[in-house]
């Protein structure tokens, strides 16, 4: 499993640019937010970018339909998961932020119960994994799941980083839980674009897949430009995966 995408769904043409992109790295797999939760409502004075809500939902619909692919969009209330549903995406997200909300998990399951659809739980920046996988049963376990390892909080407050992939948790869930998929975030999980391809290399190995934030002009991106990658980084961590992966899962 091999996402690529930007942060966020800015606009038509920006996500049928990505999105085409991504594919002719060989692989359908589409992530790209439409419902973007900010820590901070402001910068600079300035409203952040909150996504492009329904709108974004719709236009991703329409890529998995013109290009066949399959996208990953997180949602935050029962009201966008209905959305996500409707418009048929194929793997509805939740976000590190609401990893441990116990009411909207138990939702989210019971409003994908009857689809074939998988969710990413994406791994809290405080979670513990055995917190993540009692979430990830609320879900509906490893049938149902896909998790996320996207970074946790550190003691190091080294300027660049933001946060830490939890190499330790990736192994213990590969080797006691072999039920579960394990996906990481190399993105979030460092926050830093010049340390993905090097994270990824690392990762490939013991992971089920990577999800990768890249953009045709990161640092154009109105969310998380800093850990975004450009298309040329993309491509060859793109060739990494192909040229690497002897793991299990044999999907693109
Ligand atoms: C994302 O995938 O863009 C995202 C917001 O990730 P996380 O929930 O891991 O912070
Ligand atoms: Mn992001």
């Amino acid at each position: 499993m091999f996402f690529g995408g930007p942060c966020a769904v800015e606009n038509h043409d920006q996500i049928f640019r990505i999105a085409e992109f991504v594919k002719s790295c060989d692989t359908n797999l589409l992530r790209a937010g439409a419902y973007k939760g900010q820590v901070y409502p402001f910068s600079n004075g300035k409203p952040e970018y909150l996504g492009m809500g329904d709108e974004g939902v719709k236009l991703l619909a329409e890529v998995q339909d013109k290009l066949g692919m399959k996208v990953a969009c997180d949602m935050q209330s029962v009201r966008q998961a209905e959305i996500l549903k409707d418009y048929n995406i194929a793997f509805p997200q939740v976000g590190a932020r609401n990893c441990d909300s116990l009411e909207l998990l138990r939702e989210f399951k019971r409003i994908f119960k009857d689809t074939d659809k998988t969710i990413i739980l994406k791994r809290g920046t405080s979670t513990t994994i055995q917190e993540l996988l009692g979430y990830a049963e609320h879900l509906g376990g490893p049938e149902r799941v896909i998790l996320c390892e996207r970074g946790i909080c550190s003691f190091d407050r080294t300027p660049q980083t933001r946060w830490r992939i939890d190499l330790v948790g990736i192994a213990q869930i590969r080797t006691y839980y072999p039920k579960y998929r394990i996906i990481a975030d190399p993105s979030h999980g460092s926050g830093d674009r010049n340390l993905v391809y090097l994270l990824s290399k690392s990762l490939l190995p013991i992971v089920d897949g990577l999800m990768i934030e890249t953009h045709y002009n990161p640092d154009s991106s109105p969310t998380d430009s800093k850990q975004t990658i450009g298309f040329g980084e993309f491509k060859r961590i793109a060739k990494l995966y192909k040229d690497t992966r002897y793991g299990r899962s044999k999907e693109a």
